[in-house]
């Protein structure tokens, strides 16, 4: 079967592997078994929603509140992605979860751009790129520290911003703000909007200038979406098995994105959250198949659609598409 090579919607806080968190715990000075930290960052099989599923971020978070944590979380992801043979990837964080012990947003920045940037060295084969989350249900003074510091960074690992957290428990057009100042300075941005169903979010979102969105699920459920998705050529993030523990979908096949695909909207495959959903690119690549039993050749047009999609100057879309 087709090796997905591209992954642009994967949160670091839950792609950590067992091993790190154990280790950083035990660094931390709350030493703690596997199986409790199994038990605390992987999403059990019944879970009911959205909300419990985030609660599996509570102990990724409190381990990644130091320069050395996040520089070796980044470190270690970026390394078993390229690994897993992925050539492009795109890894999102909000630095605001971090700064519990002291950091400021920028040092949490630059910690996981160490670790980025060392990961790249070592491991040439992988282009990989940071987004800087805003959350939702955080202050707007914190929230808004994200456009500046993207800026500063841009070019230097960060190549973009979205927008995470629960959706529809703010209205999305409250942060608006903070995507027409990144429009303005021609920071890219992807935003969450549609994973729950609704398809005013996406097109909220594409209105506000978003080249991607993370899950658009609920576009499916208007046909006006769907034509402004596929005319104005949005990325569709798809996370399929995150969709599946969230109850967004309750059977694989049941998951718009072969419709989004079948009606040429740019989609592509992505984990969202490797460890608490315990998946693989390649995973998520089975359950697709599984479902709707794309092609090889399908499969590499969606990898072409992620590599089109990337926040990469067009040069180096070139190069990675060459090398599909
Ligand atoms: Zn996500």
């Amino acid at each position: 079967m087709y090796q997905g090579k591209v992954d642009l919607h994967l949160h670091l806080d839950g792609s950590l592997s067992e091993q790190v968190v154990f280790d950083l715990a035990k660094r931390g000075g709350f030493p703690m078994s596997m199986e409790e930290i199994c038990h605390s960052i992987y999403v059990p099989d019944d879970c009911n929603d959205l909300v419990e599923y985030l609660q599996r971020f509570e102990l990724p978070t409190r381990v990644l509140q130091t320069e050395y944590a996040l520089e070796v979380s980044a470190y270690e992801l970026v390394s078993r992605l390229a690994d897993q043979g992925l050539i492009c990837a795109e890894i999102r964080f909000a630095p605001q979860l971090h700064t519990r012990a002291g950091l400021t947003q920028r040092e949490v920045l630059q910690s996981v751009l160490n670790g980025v940037k060392q990961a790249q060295q070592d491991h040439p084969s992988i282009r990989a790129g940071v987004l800087l989350c805003a959350l939702i249900g955080s202050s707007w003074e914190v929230n808004e520290q994200i456009v500046p510091l993207a800026a500063e960074f841009m070019g230097q690992g960060v190549v973009g911003i979205d927008l995470a957290g629960a959706e529809g428990t703010v209205p999305l057009e409250s942060y608006a703000p903070i995507f027409e100042e990144a429009h303005r300075q021609q920071i890219p941005f992807t935003l969450h909007a549609g994973e729950r169903g609704d398809p005013e979010n996406v097109r909220k979102a594409v209105e506000l200038g978003a080249r991607r969105v993370g899950h658009g699920c609920g576009a499916i459920r208007s046909e006006a979406c769907m034509e402004l998705l596929r005319r104005e050529k949005i990325l569709v993030e798809a996370c399929v098995v995150s969709n599946l523990h969230t109850k967004i979908v309750l059977d694989p096949k049941a998951h718009p994105m072969a419709e989004f695909f079948r009606r040429g909207i740019p989609v592509s495959i992505n984990t969202d959250n490797m460890t608490c959903s315990n998946t693989t690119l390649q995973r998520e690549h089975q359950v697709v198949y599984d479902a709707f039993g794309f092609s090889d050749e399908e499969f590499r047009q969606m990898d072409a659609y992620a590599i089109g999609g990337a926040f990469l100057p067009e040069a180096e879309k070139q190069a990675l598409l060459a090398r599909l």
